[in-house]
């Protein structure tokens, strides 16, 4: 299992990495709002990663970090 970490407070919740990911990990947070007023993304479900990294080539402002 790869192990996700995320900047949350600087995430814009744009939702694009919760599109690109083929096994459904990430969404958007329904109850945090982050410093920036934003519905950040969490992992619901990280067990089901894969560490394929297609997140953290996705996000925009490098938000995702993949290790594996
Ligand atoms: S590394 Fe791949 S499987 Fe894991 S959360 Fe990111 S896109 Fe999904
Ligand atoms: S982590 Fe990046 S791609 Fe995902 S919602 Fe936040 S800003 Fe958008």
């Amino acid at each position: 299992m790869a192990k996700l970490t995320f900047k949350t407070d600087y995430c814009k919740g744009c939702g694009l990495c919760v599109d690109v990911c083929p096994k459904d990990v990430l969404r958007l947070a329904p109850d945090k709002i982050n410093k920036k007023g934003h519905h950040p993304v969490e992992a619901a479900n990280p067990d089901q990663c894969i560490g394929c990294g297609s997140c953290a080539i996705m996000c925009p402002d490098s938000i995702i970090k993949v290790e594996r």
